[in-house]
């Protein structure tokens, strides 16, 4: 992600009131530096838990100078999609999962030789030595709250040092909104804590457990940060629902059907869920194999899970567990509306 600031002279009202703005694309490998201008065009204002009083936080979409979306501008065609289905008010909650990283690529508080314990105690953990970094994860917290962002909870992972928030429910576009402010916010607290979410895979095998080596990658949340070892890895669980699985009477029928379409287009909707999502979705850890759907009521091995909760009441939302720490929620929101309620 990449920020900047300008001074405003008025406060403006809304989006339509904030006027597009342009960067060095060759700068930030967008665009070639013979035609390197790429525009930033206002989408959504949030309240800046930094700066405080009337500052503002503007999520923007990049366009190239032709006035198409850049390559990186995944909201444009999600957007898109919302607007034809906006009727169906689909919402969406998505459960972010992250590790934390000290500066110095290793897994932030792990004892600096060796290893912390097995997992167990960890998930949901409290008290000293099963949780780590509690003052950072409530700074993010409070700063998601402050700036209107839609964050719905927080607890720690299976993995100590890894954590979740959830976003949502949000209707449509919001969700990607939402969610990547809540992901602008971790990483720049994170500079006040020396505290990376890294996208490094860190190796850690069994003779050079002490010196794990950061690899570099591309910016992302890995999912799968620990490769050797009984680590868990980390999703982008995607809660969905429309206006029909939310009625008595008909939710599960509409859920089962949405499940039906999802399990005709399973590789289209892998191949936007992540990047390395094939080392984390083994079908270990509480994941459904990559090359095979899967759904069940209650099932953390399933691709879809339908909460228990949702099938006593028969009505609700559907769990798609699939998506990586790392996948864009704009291509998650865009291809779960296409395959359930577009194509
Ligand atoms: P889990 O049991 O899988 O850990 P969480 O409690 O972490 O579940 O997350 C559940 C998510 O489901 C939340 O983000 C919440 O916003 C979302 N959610 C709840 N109801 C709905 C709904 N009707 N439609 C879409 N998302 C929903
Ligand atoms: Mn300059
Ligand atoms: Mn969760
Ligand atoms: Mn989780
Ligand atoms: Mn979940």
């Amino acid at each position: 992600m990449r920020c900047k600031t300008m001074t405003l002279y008025k406060e403006p009202k809304s989006v339509a009131d904030l006027k597009e703005w342009n960067f060095d694309g060759s700068s930030t490998m967008q665009a070639p530096g013979h035609d390197s201008d790429i525009f930033l065009r206002p989408a959504a204002i949030f309240k800046d838990p930094f700066r405080g009083g009337r500052n503002i936080l503007v999520l923007c979409e990049c366009y190239n100078n032709d006035g198409t979306p850049n390559a990186t501008n995944k909201r444009h065609f999600a957007k898109k999609a919302m607007d034809l289905v906006a009727d169906q008010e689909p919402w969406f909650g998505l459960e972010q999962e992250y590790t934390l990283f000290d500066a110095d690529g290793h897994p932030y508080g792990w004892p600096k030789q060796g290893f912390p314990g097995p997992q167990g105690p960890y998930y949901c953990g409290v008290g000293a030595g099963k949780v780590y970094a509690r003052d950072f994860i409530e700074a993010h917290y409070r700063a998601c709250l402050y700036a209107g962002v839609m964050i719905s909870g927080i607890n720690a992972e299976v993995m100590p040092s890894q954590w979740e928030f959830q976003v949502g429910p949000c209707t449509g576009i919001d969700l990607g909104d939402h969610l990547w402010m809540a992901r602008f916010l971790l990483l720049r607290i994170g500079e006040e804590w020396g505290i990376t979410v890294r996208s490094a895979r860190v190796f850690l095998t069994s003779l050079s457990r002490a010196n794990p080596s950061p690899v570099p990658s591309q910016p992302s949340f890995h999912p799968k940060p620990l490769t050797a070892g009984d680590w868990n890895g980390a999703g982008l669980h995607s809660n969905f629902s429309t206006k029909d699985t939310r009625t008595p009477g008909i939710g599960m029928k509409a859920i089962e059907d949405a499940i039906e379409k999802m399990s005709k287009r399973h590789m289209e909707h892998i191949a936007v869920y992540g990047e390395d999502n094939d080392l984390r979705l083994t079908g270990k850890h509480e994941t459904g194999h990559i090359s095979a759907f899967s759904a069940g009521v209650a099932n953390r091995g399933a691709s879809i899970r339908i909460p228990r909760h949702v099938a006593q009441q028969g009505y609700g939302y559907l769990e798609d567990r699939r998506p990586a720490s790392n996948a864009d929620p704009y291509e998650i929101s865009r291809i779960i509306v296409e395959t359930t309620l577009i194509h």
